[in-house]
C-alpha cells in the first residue's frame, strides 16, 4: 500500500470523514512558508498550520534550540522534578504578560488549557465558599477546543452542541458583541452589548463561576472581529458579581491580531488566561493555563488545597525550549512591522472581493484575512487546488481565510490572496 493509501484506508484525520477524507497532500518536508510535497509540489502555508507557525516552519533557532535539549533530556516527570527549560519559559512569558498573571500551569494542547482554567474557576469558587458557582458564561459564536468540558463553551449552533445534545453540560449563552471591531462605541451600544451579561450575573450570578470568551477574535466559531471596549463593560460585570474572567488567547496570542494579546486592545486583565498554538512558534505541540495570585492563592489555601490536574508530560522540555526561542523571535524581529505589512496587503488585496456575487463580508485584522461567503464553502475544492496555486488554504463554514506565517513575503501574500479571491470567485 501507497502511504496515502494506507492513510486513506487507517488514519483519521480533524473533522473529516474517515470513509471519504477528499484530497490528501502526502507532505514530505517544511521550510519557511512552503509545505513541500513528497513529489516535490510547493504550497504556501497561509494557514501557519492552525494559527501556529507564526515565523515559518522548521526555524532554525527554535530547530537548534530543541536539538540542543533533544540531546540532553527529551522529557522527564514534573511532578516533584523541575528544569530550566520551564523556569526560563514561565520568565519569559511573566516578561511579556500583563502584570498580575504569573501563576503558570503548563499541558500540552489547547482543549487541556481550558480545561485547566475552568478546573481553577471551580477550585477557586469552592475555596471561597461557593461551592455551588458551578456553571459558566459565555458568548456566541466562540471555540474554545474539543474535549468536553470546552466543548460545552462552544458555539451551540455551529459547535457540537446539536450533535452531543444531552452529554454537555448546559452553560450560559450570550449574544455575541454587536459592535465590530473599529465601529463606533458608544454608551447605548454598551448597554445593548451588555445588558444580557448584566441580566445573566444579576438573575444567575451566584451559581456561575466564570465567563470564558476569546478577546477581540473568535476564531474557529466564525472568525468574527468584535470591539474591545465590550472587555472593558465585560471585566466590571464581572468583579461586582465575584464571577472569575477567563481570556482564551489559544489563537490569539504571540501578536496575530498587531498586538501581542488580543486582551492589550483593551486594556484589560483576566483572571485566568490560557495559551498554546503559536507558543511554540507551530514546532511542537505545548499549551499554558496562566492564573492571578488571588486564584492560585485560593486554590492553594483550599481545603483541596492542590490543584486536580496533571498531565503526564506536563512542561515537557522539549516544548519549553522551543517555547523560549520562539519567544526570543519576537523579541529580536520586528513581528509588529510584520504583522502591520501583513494587515495593510491584505486589506488591500482582499478588499476587491467585496464586490464579488456571493462574498456578503471582508475584513482584516492584524495578520488574519477573511472573505465570508453567504453560503457555506466546501474545504475540499480548496484542497484539491492547493497544488496549482501554490496556495494551502482551508476554509470552513462560510469563511475562506488566511493568517499567514509573519515572514511571508509580498510577492508570496500576493499569491495567497489571489488565491483566497479565486476561491469566492469560484473561478479555476
Ligand atoms: C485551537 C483552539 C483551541 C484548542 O486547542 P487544541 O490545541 O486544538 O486543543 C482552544 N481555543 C481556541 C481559541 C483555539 O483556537
Amino acid at each position: 500500500m501507497t502511504p496515502l493509501a494506507f492513510d486513506a484506508r487507517h488514519l483519521w484525520h480533524p473533522y473529516t470523514n474517515v470513509l471519504d477524507p477528499g484530497p490528501m497532500h502526502l507532505i514530505r518536508e517544511t521550510d519557511g512558508v512552503w509545505l513541500i510535497r513528497d513529489d516535490g509540489v510547493r504550497m504556501i502555508d497561509a494557514m501557519s498550520s492552525w494559527w501556529c507557525a507564526v515565523h515559518g516552519h522548521r526555524h532554525p533557532a527554535i530547530v537548534g534550540a530543541m536539538q540542543d535539549q533533544l540531546a540532553r533530556m527529551p522529557h522527564v516527570m514534573f511532578g516533584g522534578l523541575t528544569h530550566d527549560a520551564a523556569v526560563n519559559l514561565g520568565r519569559r512569558l511573566i516578561d511579556v504578560l500583563p502584570v498580575g498573571l504569573d501563576r503558570i500551569f503548563f499541558s500540552d494542547s489547547g482543549s487541556v488549557a481550558i480545561e485547566v482554567a475552568l478546573k481553577m474557576a471551580v477550585q477557586y469558587q469552592i475555596a471561597m465558599g461557593h461551592g455551588d458557582r458551578t456553571e459558566f458564561a459565555t458568548i456566541r459564536g466562540g471555540y474554545h477546543g474539543d474535549t468536553w468540558k470546552a466543548m460545552s463553551v462552544c458555539d451551540p449552533v455551529n459547535g457540537m452542541h446539536g450533535l452531543f445534545r444531552g452529554a454537555l453540560s448546559i452553560q450560559h449563552f450570550l449574544p455575541r458583541p454587536c459592535i465590530t471591531f473599529g465601529g463606533d462605541w458608544s454608551d447605548d451600544a454598551a448597554r445593548n452589548g451588555l445588558g444580557a451579561l448584566e441580566q445573566l450575573l444579576e438573575t444567575r450570578g451566584d451559581r456561575i463561576a466564570a465567563l470564558i470568551l476569546e478577546p477581540v477574535v473568535q476564531g474557529a466559531g466564525g472568525m468574527y472581529f468584535y470591539h474591545p471596549a465590550w472587555l472593558r463593560g465585560a471585566r466590571a460585570l464581572c468583579d461586582a458579581h465575584d464571577v472569575l474572567l477567563i481570556f482564551d488567547e489559544i489563537a490569539t496570542g504571540f501578536g496575530r491580531t498587531a498586538e501581542l494579546f488580543a486582551m492589550d486592545h483593551a486594556g484589560v486583565v483576566p483572571d485566568i488566561l490560557c495559551l498554546g498554538k503559536a507558543l511554540t512558534g507551530g514546532h511542537i505541540t505545548l499549551a499554558a493555563t496562566v492564573a492571578t495570585e488571588p486564584v492560585a492563592r485560593g486554590i492553594g489555601e483550599s481545603d483541596a488545597g492542590v490543584l486536580m490536574h496533571g498531565p503526564t508530560y506536563m512542561a515537557n522540555p522539549l516544548a519549553c525550549v522551543a517555547g523560549v526561542a520562539s519567544l526570543d523571535q519576537l523579541a529580536t524581529r520586528n513581528w509588529r512591522a510584520e504583522v502591520e505589512r501583513i494587515a495593510r496587503q491584505l486589506a488591500q488585496e482582499l478588499g476587491p472581493a467585496r464586490r464579488l456575487p456571493g462574498v456578503a463580508d471582508v475584513r482584516v485584522l492584524g495578520a488574519i484575512g477573511v472573505i465570508e461567503m453567504e453560503g457555506r464553502v466546501d474545504p475540499a475544492v480548496a484542497h484539491r487546488r492547493a497544488p496549482e496555486t501554490g496556495v494551502w488554504l482551508r476554509p470552513f463554514a462560510r469563511n475562506i481565510y488566511c493568517m499567514p506565517p509573519y515572514i511571508i513575503s509580498p510577492d508570496e501574500l500576493s499569491r495567497v490572496t489571489a488565491a483566497m479571491v479565486a476561491l469566492a470567485g469560484g473561478a479555476g
